[in-house]
């Protein structure tokens, strides 16, 4: 049968409860500017974290259909790559204004299909939302440089297209992650190809819709689905110069090298273990609330959520008072009014988690606050794990090696200053990390000496907005980090750079001998 496609409509209503929907629909692909019906014999269901009643059905979209997306990717780049600068940001002022005035109903199918609170979600809009804002200045971000080199000569820099590039994304964040790479990738001249987590598409099909309203031609922006299977084949599909990819190690590092030995340009954020130095002479109620804030806001499922306390000195006693805020967190469905954290996205994950925190037990660490077997009232078919407060952590044990991905605090006790940056800087990941303390001199130390890419100082979730770029290092990245995402060295990742030499005083030239040495510039 023909598959079925449709231009895109906006809907007039929009989930917003955890109600049982009465006909979930299969998510589409998108594809030249239309949302199509995929002839996929292999689904996967996708459940309410908070009720795991079905939402809907993704397809493994067959290699035909990914092909004709890239077919697709392929056809429309010249014409995008020729059009003005001025009309590419042109559809992206649009772009930006559509993302706002459909803010709410986007946050809603986060919600709904990933579980994390509406308010987060709308969080998870607005720092998309901002990468594409930031784009719109491309005209004098993308500017090249030019020189006299001789005389009579010069040479300019130019930033080009790539072509085709394809961005492979997490579940945690299903609006800022495909913005990381929509509005810099498309700005920029590229046509793209992403895959949104087949966990949680629903948000980055609405991005699909508002892109094509916003006037993005057919095949600029196309949207492909499915697991490691549609991975692979945008890994070996040779139209696809780059690859933006955010996810776990496992994934990732895979995915890097799969890549790498394609000859394809690759950026690639990937786990984390975010640590956090308690000083005695921090601001202690700014310190508490902010942790229990980083550490279990969104479940803990955020690559930059504070994970590790590392208590200095007499702030190890400080433990159960984080307990007694996290207490008064309301774990609940992500739409109820009220609600600071919600389910874990799957039962597999809580199964992990509470395994992770079962192993801490047994190996000898204190539960200061034990979130299993919690979960609301109202909603007890979800995958809840309460906040848990994990005390007397050591670093050889399990759950301080790994890392949990929710809403899961492990402490560790050392005496000194020195002793924090020694255990942070042993840590293999890199991602970010942070600092409380009152002593500007401490905290320039700790700048200075600590070796994760991201710092905050006496702020938790030091994630930079996107006129910066994110910075995680070591482990948290794949191939040395050398290319972030976002901010300028985004710009870069998603162009090449030409350079033109000329001369045009040639008409000027007397001799009829030819000059054979390499020049001397003298
Ligand atoms: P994941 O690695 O399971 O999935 C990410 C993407 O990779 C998905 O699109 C998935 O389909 C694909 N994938 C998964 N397994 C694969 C495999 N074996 N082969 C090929 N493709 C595969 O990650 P997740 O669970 O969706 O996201 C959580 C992880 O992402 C955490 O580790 C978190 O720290 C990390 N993360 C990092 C950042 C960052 O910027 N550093 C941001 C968000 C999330």
């Amino acid at each position: 049968a023909a598959a079925t496609t449709t231009t895109a409509s906006t809907p007039t209503s929009y989930p917003t409860s955890h109600d049982q929907l009465q006909q979930p629909m299969d998510t589409q692909m998108f594809v030249d500017n239309k949302f199509v019906s995929s002839q996929a014999t292999q689904w996967i269901d996708l459940y309410d974290p908070a009720t795991n009643n079905l939402v809907t059905r993704v397809p493994q979209n067959t290699d035909a259909e990914m092909k004709a997306a890239v077919d697709s990717a392929e056809k429309a780049f010249p014409a995008w790559k020729a059009t003005s600068i001025l009309a590419r940001q042109g559809i992206m002022f649009k772009y930006v204004a559509l993302i706002r005035e459909h803010w709410d109903r986007l946050a809603a199918s986060i919600t709904l299909e990933q579980g994390k609170t509406f308010a987060d979600a709308k969080g998870d809009v607005l720092r998309g939302l901002q990468v594409a804002e930031t784009a719109c200045g491309i005209t004098t971000q993308i500017q090249g440089e030019v020189l006299e080199v001789a005389k009579d000569m010069e040479t300019r820099s130019y930033r080009e297209p790539l072509g085709i590039v394809a961005a492979i994304c997490p579940f945690n964040f299903p609006a800022m992650i495909p913005l990381w790479t929509i509005p810099i990738a498309t700005i920029t001249g590229n046509t793209c190809i992403i895959k949104p987590s087949e966990r949680d598409p629903g948000a980055c099909m609405i991005l699909a819709e508002l892109a094509e309203k916003a006037g993005f031609p057919p095949g600029v922006i196309n949207i492909i689905h499915g697991a490691a299977k549609t991975v692979d084949f945008i890994l070996d599909e040779p139209r696809i110069k780059a690859i933006s990819f955010v996810g776990s190690n496992r994934a990732g590092e895979y995915i890097y090298q799969r890549a790498s030995a394609n000859g394809k340009r690759v950026q690639a954020n990937l786990g984390a273990k975010n640590h956090c130095a308690v000083m005695p002479d921090c601001n202690k109620n700014h310190a508490l609330n902010a942790i229990a804030g980083a550490a279990f806001g969104a479940a803990g499922q955020r690559c930059m959520a504070l994970s590790t306390l590392v208590f200095v000195g007499e702030t190890k006693d400080w433990a159960p008072e984080i307990a007694e805020r996290a207490q008064q967190l309301s774990m609940n469905g992500g739409f109820e009014e009220g609600t600071d954290l919600g389910p874990v996205i799957s039962p597999q994950a809580k199964e992990r988690i509470e395994g992770l925190i079962a192993s801490a037990e047994k190996e000898g660490a204190t539960i200061v606050l034990d979130g299993r077997g919690k979960k609301p009232e109202k909603y007890p078919n979800g995958n809840w794990i309460g906040p848990t407060i994990i005390a007397n952590v050591t670093p050889e044990m399990t759950c301080y090696r790994e890392e949990i991905f929710g809403p899961v605090l492990v402490c560790v006790n050392v005496p000194t200053f020195e002793d924090a940056v020694q255990l942070i800087n042993s840590n293999e990941y890199g991602n970010g990390v942070a600092i409380f303390t009152r002593s500007g001199s401490t905290a320039q130390r700790f700048q200075k000496e600590i070796e994760a890419g991201q710092v905050g100082i006496n702020v938790p979730i030091p994630v930079p907005l996107p006129m910066f770029s994110f910075t995680g290092n070591k482990k948290s990245v794949a191939g040395g980090g050398a290319n972030t995402f976002y901010g300028k060295p985004g710009m870069m990742f998603y162009t090449q750079q030409k350079t033109v030499t000329s001369f045009w005083r040639a008409d000027d030239a007397l001799s009829t001998r030819a000059k054979v040495n390499m020049p001397t510039q003298s």
